[in-house]
């Protein structure tokens, strides 16, 4: 198992390309093989900017379950709609947050709405939920209205978690923070950090200097623990979305659409859902099949 750095490091963490869904291509950060989380963050997808034509049907995602995490949206430009199995029908749009909570089963599908802005930009994380909250029953919100911060020529959103003395409205089960950072203005400034927290920074848009060393859009920046700041600096505006969390004392496993702790419960769970069993109940109102989980053909491994 990697285990977080206890000290501050750089290191710069190549996304890779992955599918997603029926035709759509992502960048994918985490989990990445030198590092498989920061705090409980363990997925995170980059997609977009795309454009797309009117009649093109862009995101298409059908049903499909999750167990053991919770899945976070967070959009740049365009416009996502969420069904899921609780009956929650829920549109989203940039600045906004989708947050769902899968404990022990729920399922949901994504998609462009019909008709649908001509771009698609934005993220899609999953946080890995701590043993003493995992089996909890599902639940899906959305926040309309996030803390905003502006200082220092940053312009900021705290999406989840706590920092800089806010805290965001969207319940999380273990110490993290999510942060949406524009660089408005050119300049140099420290950004203050919770040195309890292992950390990462994405660029998104633009080229940053994060602690003296250019990061762009393409690679994860690794930050690991014990900073109490950091130092960001640009010469042209850019955008860039900084994670932590405290680092997550659990082995945890992740299989297709599934966090657990042994393969036992992924082959248990892609049984339900294959079965249709309850646990994952059903998504009403999306035109087309759902998912067909994978089998199972490697020793999974633990991260
Ligand atoms: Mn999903």
């Amino acid at each position: 198992m990697e285990q977080a750095s206890p000290v501050p490091v750089l290191e710069s963490l190549p996304v890779h390309v992955a599918r997603v869904g029926d035709a759509m291509d992502v960048r994918r950060a985490l989990p990445h093989r030198l590092r498989r989380r920061v705090g409980a963050w363990c997925f995170l997808d980059h997609y977009g900017p795309v454009a797309l034509q009117a009649e093109e049907a862009g995101m298409r995602v059908g049903p499909h379950p999750h167990i053991g995490l919770q899945t976070v949206s967070w959009l740049f430009s365009g416009e996502v709609f969420h069904r899921d199995s609780l009956g929650s029908q829920q549109l989203i749009r940039p600045g906004q947050l989708n947050i769902m909570t899968a404990g022990h089963g729920i399922s949901h599908s994504e998609e462009s709405p019909k008709p649908h802005p001509a771009e698609l930009h934005g993220l899609q994380f999953w946080i890995a939920l701590p043993e003493l909250a995992r089996h909890n029953d599902p639940a899906f919100d959305h926040h309309s209205k996030l803390p905003a911060l502006r200082r220092d020529g940053l312009q900021m959103s705290l999406i989840v978690g706590e920092a800089l003395g806010e805290r965001s409205p969207a319940k999380v089960h273990t110490p993290l923070m999510g942060l949406d950072i524009l660089l408005t203005d050119v300049g140099r400034r420290r950004l203050p950090l919770d040195p309890h927290f292992e950390h990462a920074l994405l660029p998104i848009e633009g080229s940053v200097t994060v602690e003296g060393r250019q990061a762009e859009p393409g690679a994860l920046c690794y930050l690991g623990a014990g900073r109490d700041g950091l130092l960001l600096e640009n010469q042209a505006p850019a955008h860039v979305f900084l994670i932590g969390g405290e680092p997550l004392r659990e082995e945890v496993l992740l299989w297709w659409n599934f966090v657990a702790r042994n393969e036992e419960e992924m082959r248990q769970a892609s049984r339900e859902w294959q079965a249709q069993d309850r646990r994952f109940g059903q998504v009403h109102g999306y035109d087309g099949p759902r998912l067909v989980a994978p089998e199972i053909v490697t020793r999974l491994r633990a991260s």
